[in-house]
This record gives C-alpha cells, sequence and structure tokens, in this order.
C-alpha cells in the first residue's frame, strides 16, 4: 500500500511480475531485469516465461540503468485526478543499452518510464527528444518501494534528436 501524489497505490500479494520487481529494484538500489536461465536474454515487463525460449527458469540480471529515449509522449491533461499538478509530464518509452538489437534486429529492453527532474519534478519538455540519453533513478513510490524513473544524463545523443514541433 502507498500513496502517490494522493493516490492509494495497492500491490497484490497475487501481482507474480511486477511486485517481486519492485521488490528487487528495492532491494539492490538499482534496476534489474528477469534474465531467462537457459538463453541468457534479459526481457521487460518481468513476465514468468522466458518470451523466445519458453523456459520458465530465471533469475534477476542487473543492468546499468543507462539507455536511450526510444519514444515519449508530452501528457497535457492528466487522466488521473492526482497528476493535474504534475503537467505537462513527460512519458518515455526508454531503451536500454543492454541487449539492443537482440535477439532480433528491432529488439531491444525498453520500459515506459517519466523522465523527471533531479529534483524530483516532471523534465522541462525542450530538454527531451528521440534519441537523448537517459539513466535511471529510483523514485520513492511507497514505504520500501522504489519506483524506476529516468532522468536526462550527461552523455551526449549518438545521433540526431527528434522532438515535437521542430523543423528539421
Ligand atoms: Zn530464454
Amino acid at each position: 500500500m502507498g500513496d502517490f501524489h494522493g493516490m492509494e497505490i495497492v500491490f497484490a500479494d497475487t501481482d507474480s511480475e511486477f511486485r517481486p520487481y519492485l521488490e528487487e529494484v528495492t532491494r539492490r538500489g538499482r534496476l534489474v531485469m528477469r534474465q531467462c536461465a537457459s538463453c541468457g536474454l534479459l526481457r521487460f515487463p518481468p513476465g514468468s516465461a522466458c518470451p523466445w525460449c519458453m523456459s520458465l527458469d530465471g533469475e534477476w540480471g542487473e543492468v546499468s540503468g543507462k539507455g536511450t529515449i526510444y519514444s515519449y509522449e508530452v501528457v497535457t491533461q492528466a487522466i488521473l485526478s492526482g497528476l493535474a499538478g504534475q503537467v505537462p509530464y513527460i512519458v518515455a518509452l526508454v531503451e536500454l543499452d543492454e541487449q539492443r538489437g537482440k535477439p532480433r534486429e528491432g529488439d531491444g529492453l525498453r520500459l515506459v518510464a517519466n523522465v523527471l527532474k533531479p529534483d524530483g519534478t516532471p523534465e522541462d519538455e525542450a530538454r527531451v527528444g528521440i534519441g537523448v540519453r537517459v539513466e535511471v533513478v529510483l523514485a520513492e513510490l511507497a514505504d520500501g518501494v522504489n519506483l524506476p524513473q529516468f532522468r536526462v544524463s550527461a552523455e551526449a545523443p549518438e545521433g540526431s534528436v527528434w522532438r515535437y514541433g521542430v523543423r528539421r
């Protein structure tokens, strides 16, 4: 049970995938991904079976937490009342450095997260874009539960950056 911007969050005992994921992230203090014990590939979301070889055996593998914004949106109208004071905020699809293009071209480890300033408030839209380098930061979601979020890193982008509303 937790509180997120005044909204009650429940971590169900029956949640066999995300609850242990968040518990492991919190316990280690760093980002982890489910790793297949058979083929060795990491996966996200942390489902019970490997999507490539179907093995049910796995463990938690640590990742660097560094990645690139693969896609993003700017939320200007909050659906949830608790987030009304946060708009505009960034929801990004972050591709981690590990396993880019594996096991097939176009595959990768990607997760959805907010992009935040160091003070925990939403990052400015002008600093976000496809191709911008980011790094994970663990934000306290509730007592004893940390949620992986991201912040813009000091690393230069690998190529050009695409942003909404910017004519190229
Ligand atoms: Zn596998």
